[in-house]
């Protein structure tokens, strides 16, 4: 390995018999954007730090992230090699001394667990901005390279450690494993950004641009929270179908220009415009034509411009709307707490299953990475069990 090895855990005591606990796990890891991932044996923890637990990861769930990152769309220096998957559950095999959940209760040997990202809980945006998302050490999946420790933390292992700065939350046992996993990512930054909007006024207008797994589970919520008329904009025509399952009153393709799609939002909501817009496809264009579909006095939210490329924005057109512009990233523990009991509270509204492909194991993590690429996917399942 490349790099030296950074900190070791202090010792502890788990609460497992170390015979029982796995040393090594099989892991899928990115070593080269658009290549193959290689499977290989990544090192675990002989033991538990207070705090910490080692999970079997049960189920991961593929993220656009993840494909980005795949296919280096989305890349940084030096972050290479890692373990891709950051939507994931499992079952705990060992844990740390006094090791609880994000709501007190204690982690223990066989509990299904999901967690978020770990955070330090000392640095400015830990304890000034209290906003775990501007943590200066987070630890979020793709920031963890896969040659370091703590190594397997990512959801493409068998087993991975998870620290103690990560928030973890006991999963009740009515949520299956898939939807634990996506509340990881999409569900939590769908809620976290509807947060950031002040919520929906039920009666109003929502337009969703965007209808891959945010899209759809945006639609879902904006459905849900009483909006009166849910616009769905994206491609292809599957997915837009899917849009009407989960909520959308109306459904905009991309095949048309930037101006008739405003015209028909506007022609939707009774020539007004939409008050609440939310960029959930981060394509070209999504910022000026989601100003132009937007009501005088309406919110504009941003979470799915991840790119680096700048996006123009018409700020007269702001000014005149006297429009709020709102930037949305990721959640935090409580918005993926949330987002496990809004899928729980909605299991009969919503065909939440839909979202989700035949889960494939690790060997078959690089071809459902290429296939959501090709927008075949929504979502691709990997259980590393299989
Ligand atoms: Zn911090
Ligand atoms: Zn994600």
């Amino acid at each position: 390995m490349a790099q030296p090895l950074m900190t070791q855990p202090p010792t502890a005591t788990p609460t497992a018999t170390p015979t029982a606990t796995p040393t090594a796990t099989r892991a899928a890891v990115l070593r080269e954007h658009g290549a193959g991932l290689s499977l290989e044996e990544l090192p675990l923890p002989a033991e538990c730090e207070p705090g910490a637990a080692l999970v079997r990861v049960d189920c991961a769930t593929l993220c656009a992230t993840d494909v980005h990152l795949w296919n280096g769309a989305m890349a940084f220096p030096g972050m290479l090699p890692i373990v891709l998957g950051h939507e994931m559950m499992g079952t705990v095999i060992a844990a740390g001394p006094g090791t609880r959940d994000a709501l007190g209760r204690d982690v223990k040997p066989g509990d299904r667990i999901g967690w978020s990202e770990s955070v330090c809980g000392h640095c400015h945006g830990c304890t000034v901005l209290r906003n775990p998302v501007a943590c200066a050490e987070r630890g979020y999946g793709f920031l963890l390279r896969a040659d370091r420790w703590p190594y397997a933390t990512g959801g493409l292992c068998e087993h991975v450690y998870v620290t103690p700065g990560a928030h973890k939350v006991v999963l009740p046992d009515d949520v299956p494993d898939t939807w634990a996993a996506a509340a990881g990512c999409a569900v939590k930054t769908v809620l976290h950004a509807f947060d950031r909007a002040g919520g929906v006024r039920p009666g109003s207008s929502v337009v969703v641009q965007g209808a891959g797994a945010l899209g759809l589970v945006a639609t879902a919520v904006a459905a849900a929270s009483g909006a009166r008329r849910v616009i769905t904009v994206g491609a292809p025509d599957a997915r837009l179908e899917l849009a009407r399952r989960f909520g959308a009153d109306t459904l905009i393709g991309l095949d048309g220009d930037p101006a008739d799609r405003a015209a028909r939002v506007r022609d939707a909501t009774g020539g007004r415009g939409a008050d609440l817009v939310l960029d959930l496809a981060g394509a070209p264009g999504v910022g000026a034509e989601a100003v132009d579909m937007a009501a005088f006095g309406g919110r504009f939210v941003v979470v799915g411009s991840t790119g680096p490329r700048p996006e123009p924005l018409p700020l007269g057109t702001i000014m005149g709307k006297e429009l709020t512009v709102l930037g949305s990233l990721n959640g935090d523990v409580g918005d993926y707490h949330r987002a496990v009991e809004f899928l729980r509270a909605f299991r009969d509204r919503f065909p939440w299953d839909d979202l989700f492909s035949a889960p494939v194991g690790l060997a078959g993590a690089t071809d459902a990475l290429a296939a959501m690429s090709r927008l075949e996917q929504v979502k691709a399942v990997v259980r590393p069990q299989m």
